[in-house]
């Protein structure tokens, strides 16, 4: 180990020091090579610059003091251990420089191999590799390659030229067709571009070559790809990147030499079984670079048993060491096996089900852990209808997969043209280089939404995620020209009415139209499974995790539906209740008519007509719901919407009235509407005469509607059923409006109940903030709260949902002053405070009082999470997410240790 350990501040770690869990310091690929170093496996030696030494140098732009004493210190012990030193002329130490952070990021940062050779040791290294010249003017090119372009910024292109005319000149395609003298010419050839460029030569140092690759990989932090990429993955902007250093091995060495990479199961489907590629004769970037064709891992048996034997039995050990799946990058130099990086492997939701099940069976963890390892998002993900593409479909373009689902229509540029052609029945897919607000009604006629900009937080991506719409953003291999009404990519033209695909899930972009599946997750809910599925193991998986969530969660999960046939998908998908029964759509249809004369009405006897055709119908709707849900809670909210919204628009009616008067007609009954609209209208309806005061201020409103209620349970009850009907007042602010609601709804229950033994709870929604505020007193007249987060966080925050989401919420997101819309996810230090503190003055002042939640936030993860740490009873959510719902109260019951699961 380094000497002179001194008090100061520890900036470098051996491989022997470092360990898995210390990723925050050293990267994850430096904490998880001093993992595998620990283990006994086989590891090139070396050390790991923390990321605290990248953080102070972004900071202050130059290296903390003691790093460079720690940095030569380690580098002397590590040519003790290696017996070589750093650019020795005779036998060169060699090492790479790569760049590892706490998250992964792909390909965002930077990697120099070969540091150390330069115009002497290049020599050297051949004479060692035994008089293999080839190999040691390949290297030589490699580093001025690498160095130039991520240390330098030379333009990369210019070395892909340079390598592509010596092959033209050979007339070959083949790196390996190029001899010693050939890579030499070409390191004379990189040479000359790197000085044209950087206006000095290339270093002879190896040390110069090994701080100035150091410095490289801690400014890569901040380069734009990365920038863009943390922001699109929230990662926070602080963390900084590790260094590793690490001694050279060589996969191209020869035939009997190679690298690869590795995944201990299949990281799309789960399934077991050995996945990787092999490339015989190449050094690390090869594979991922895509230049030469690599070979299934199988073939490594074939090529080099003993390596094959040896890395099987390490990924065997890796996985039940990490208990999950990891991915692997490895060397063979010269039939010996190296390892150079694990992680625990990224994979899809299908894949995240499947291995969890399966580590389950084989006791690498237990239940618990395996609802850990999966989330609602992936299952939301399962629960989308798919793109069936076993055969010729190829992505054309990769965008971000902003909003899931799956989409095909003919395209269109233009809002106008989508809402023209979906008119007209066609299905649509929007394609802009970005949409703006006036795309709105656009977006909404389309089936889908193609933009060539922009990413997770564009404007496309936040409405549509609000929309439910199928989106992928920011697919920049597509080039939108909108006056052309064209796009071009891969070389090919889409003109307007041409059919795409677009995948919201993964972004890819597909020409055609892809046929759809549905899919088996859903099924498997449904219960609509053919044999052969049920026992398929991602169904099996799935089965087998939501039945343990069952068992652990302490929140029910009932469901938002307003039909019995919504009731009975949800039950299927294992609602436990209704938690909110909207009334709304039971005023619509046909009963306009009846509605209409309610709110014209000039004398009581009108309206109460008016009520009383309505109230049959009422009771039969609610007698379907009760009977759907037999003896489960069913919640209904009494009618809440200000009324013009059930009578014709404004300017309409206007240029009919107009129209009629002008050809003479009796228009006396329109003319009595158009008033009554006029009368009615509001600047601000959300804020208007809606819910409790519509109640309040139309006689016999509520009262029919809680007739109706209690009737249609009694009906239930007579006939043999069950029914629990619970009603809900909604935007109750203060207690006094609830208590009015309220003398007048158990007068009218007393009457129908009798002694059918039927129980009606009278309860508020919590959605105004006045309410939460004063829950104390409201929960003096309630035995339950529901909490109405929708309109909760609109009066929360000011704003109106319909309006903002398209207007400014992208820039909010790009600001970071909302890491995720407070309508996709409870706004914890805001309204979901107010939710606590109603929560905890409604229980003080009533012991026992229900509390759920039926806004949108009770299918959405993270606040299902926040509702079970806050107490409540129950959240409900639309039919779809209830299986989300489910798996995440469960996953809060078991949550302990708060880890993430990035
Ligand atoms: P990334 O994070 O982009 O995967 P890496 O730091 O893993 O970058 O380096 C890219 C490739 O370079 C690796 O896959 C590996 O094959 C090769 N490589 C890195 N260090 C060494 C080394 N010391 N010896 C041989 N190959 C190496
Ligand atoms: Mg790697
Ligand atoms: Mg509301």
């Amino acid at each position: 180990m380094a000497a002179q350990e001194t008090d100061e501040h520890k900036y470098v770690y051996d491989f022997s020091e470092g360990n898995k869990d210390l990723k925050d310091l050293l990267g994850g690929k430096g904490a998880n090579l001093a993992e595998m170093t620990n283990l006994g496996l086989p590891v090139p030696p070396g050390f790991t610059i923390t990321t605290e030494a990248c953080q102070a140098y972004l900071a202050t732009g130059r290296e903390p003091d003691g790093l460079a004493g720690q940095i030569e210190a380690h580098l002397q012990a590590l040519e003790r251990e290696m017996g070589k030193r750093l650019g020795d002329p005779g036998d060169p130490l060699l090492v790479s420089v790569r760049s590892g952070a706490k998250f992964s990021m792909p390909g965002m940062m930077e990697t120099v191999l070969n540091v150390g050779l330069n115009d002497q040791s290049v020599v050297g290294l051949a004479a060692q590799a035994g008089q293999n010249d080839r190999f040691a003017w390949d290297s030589y090119r490699r580093l001025i390659q690498m160095f130039g372009k991520t240390v330098c910024e030379v333009p990369g292109e210019e070395f892909e030229h340079a390598l592509d005319e010596i092959k033209s000149a050979k007339g070959t395609h083949n790196d390996l067709d190029l001899d010693a003298d050939d890579l030499r010419g070409l390191v004379d050839a990189y040479k000359k571009i790197f000085a044209k460029h950087t206006g000095r030569d290339f270093p002879q140092q190896p040390r110069e070559q090994l701080d100035l690759a150091i410095r490289a990989v801690f400014e890569s932090w901040n380069a734009e790809r990365a920038v863009l990429y943390r922001r699109q993955e929230r990662i926070p902007a602080d963390l900084g990147t590790a260094v590793n250093v690490v001694t050279m091995v060589f996969g191209n060495l020869g035939p009997d030499s190679g690298t690869g990479v590795a995944f201990t199961r299949d990281p799309g489907s789960g399934a077991q079984g050995i996945y990787g590629d092999y490339l015989a004769n190449a050094q690390g970037e090869d594979v991922v670079a895509g230049i030469r064709n690599t070979v299934p891992l199988q073939e490594l048996e074939r090529l080099d048993k003993s390596s094959y034997d040896e890395l099987l039995s390490i990924m065997a050990r890796l996985e039940e060491h990490y208990r999950d799946l990891c991915d692997i990058e490895f060397t063979i130099e010269r039939g010996k096996l190296w390892m150079l990086q694990t992680r625990v492997g990224k994979r899809t939701a299908a894949a995240a089900f499947v291995i969890a099940g399966q580590l389950v069976d084989e006791g690498l963890i237990d239940e618990d852990e395996a609802l850990h390892r999966v989330n609602g998002a992936q299952l939301a993900q399962l629960m989308f209808p798919r793109f069936q593409l076993d055969h010729e479909f190829e992505a054309v373009a990769t965008g971000i997969g902003a909003s899931p689902g799956a989409a095909s229509g003919k395209v269109v540029f233009t809002s106008a043209r989508a809402v023209e052609l979906a008119a007209e029945g066609e299905s649509v897919i929007l394609v802009r280089r970005e949409t703006n607000p006036d795309d709105l009604n656009g977006m909404i006629a389309a089936k889908g939404i193609l933009t060539s900009r922009g990413g997770k937080t564009s404007h496309a991506a936040v409405v549509a995620r609000g929309m439910g719409k199928t989106c992928v953003s920011g697919a920049d291999e597509i080039d939108v020209n909108v006056p052309a009404k064209r796009f071009t990519v891969a070389g090919q033209t889409v003109d307007e009415g041409d059919v795409v695909s677009i995948d919201g899930t993964t972004g890819k972009v597909y020409l055609g139209e892809v046929p759809v599946m549905p899919s088996e997750v859903v099924q498997y809910f449904e219960g609509s499974l053919d044999d052969e599925h049920v026992d398929n193991p991602l169904v099996r998986a799935v089965h087998r995790i939501m039945t343990h969530a069952d068992g652990k969660r302490r929140l029910a999960v009932r469901t938002n539906a307003d039909t019995g046939a919504d009731a009975a998908r949800a039950r299927r998908f294992g609602a436990e209740g209704i938690g909110l029964c909207r009334t709304e759509h039971m005023f619509l249809g046909d009963r306009r008519e009846l509605v209409e004369r309610l709110i014209l009405a000039r004398a009581e006897g009108e309206r109460d007509e008016a009520l009383a055709a309505l109230l049959p119908m009422q009771r039969a709707d609610f007698e379907e719901i009760f009977r759907e849900m037999d003896g489960l809670p069913v919640t209904v909210r009494l009618i809440d919407p200000p009324l013009h919204e059930f009578l014709p628009p404004l300017e309409q009616l206007a240029v009919n009235v107009a129209v009629a008067q002008e050809r003479g007609e009796d228009v006396a009954k329109e003319e009595a509407l158009l008033a009554a609209v006029r009368r009615m209208h509001e600047e601000n309806p959300m804020l208007g005469l809606r819910g409790v005061r519509l109640g309040l201020v139309i006689p016999g409103l509520f009262a029919m509607q809680v007739r109706a209620i209690a009737e249609a349970a009694v009906a239930v009850v007579r006939a043999g059923g069950k029914a629990c009907p619970e009603i809900m007042v909604p935007l109750v602010g203060a207690v006094q409006e609830l208590e009015t609601v309220r003398a007048e709804a158990e007068k009218i229950i007393a009457e129908v109940v009798g002694d059918s033994g039927v129980e009606v709870l009278i309860g508020t929604m919590i959605e105004v903030p006045r309410a939460a505020l004063t829950a104390g007193q409201i929960a003096e007249a309630a035995e339950f709260f529901s909490f109405g987060t929708n309109d909760l966080t609109q009066m929360g925050w000011g704003f109106s949902r319909d309006d903002v989401e398209g207007a400014f919420f992208w820039r909010y997101l790009e600001l970071g002053i909302f890491g995720i819309s407070p309508f996709e996810s409870i706004d914890r230090d805001g309204v979901g405070r107010l939710v606590r503190i109603a929560a905890e003055e409604g229980r003080a002042a009533r012991p026992g009082l229900k509390l759920g939640v039926c806004g949108e936030h009770g299918g959405d993860p993270d606040s299902v999470h926040f509702f079970h740490e806050v107490g409540l009873d129950y959240v409900s959510c639309s039919p779809f997410r209830v299986p989300v719902a489910r798996l995440e109260a469960g996953r809060a019951a078991v949550q302990t240790d708060g880890s993430d699961s990035r």
